[in-house]
């Protein structure tokens, strides 16, 4: 048996914060703004991950009122969530995403994003599928103004 799941998120780009992208710390000169660290690919994957069992989302989860998830490793998020999973029964089959960034360029980074996300999630590298995108300057990507991601992901039955 096999559900899927669909996530969104979009962070603001502000100088003074670093930028996480998929848990790996990219060199820029902004970086995105959040109550964790604002790591927009791997929010956009959790969402999908809660979706495929219909778990509710990553504000339910993880509420960014919550004082002790300020500044939090959205990675160690992620494995929270690949633990609920996996208490249920489920484990992750493959996620394919898309991170939509004028700036900076992200290919030279995509590589070490992806074994980063499959061993969070304890996958090999070709169960985790990432690309990054421009929006040709149009919106509030192309802007510059934030960052967007997308994911979708498959889980299967463990047994
Ligand atoms: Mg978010």
């Amino acid at each position: 048996m096999v559900r899927v799941g669909i996530g969104y998120d979009v962070h603001r780009l502000v100088t003074g914060r670093k930028l996480i992208l998929g848990g790996i710390s990219i060199p820029f000169e902004k970086g995105l703004l959040g109550h964790s660290d604002a790591d927009v690919l791997i929010h956009a994957i959790m969402d999908a991950l809660l979706g495929t069992l219909a778990l509710g989302d990553i504000g339910q989860h993880f509420p960014d009122t919550d004082p002790e998830l300020a500044g939090v490793s959205s990675v160690a998020l992620l494995e929270q969530v690949k633990e609920l999973l996996e208490q249920k029964g489920w484990r992750l089959g493959n996620l394919d995403s898309v991170v939509v960034a004028q700036r900076p360029r992200l290919a030279p980074h995509i590589q070490s994003m992806r074994e980063n996300l499959a061993r969070i999630m304890a996958v090999t590298l070709d169960q985790i599928s990432l690309k990054a995108t421009t929006t040709e300057g149009l919106g509030f990507t192309g802007t510059g103004e934030g960052i967007a991601a997308y994911a979708v992901v498959s889980v299967v039955r463990k047994d």
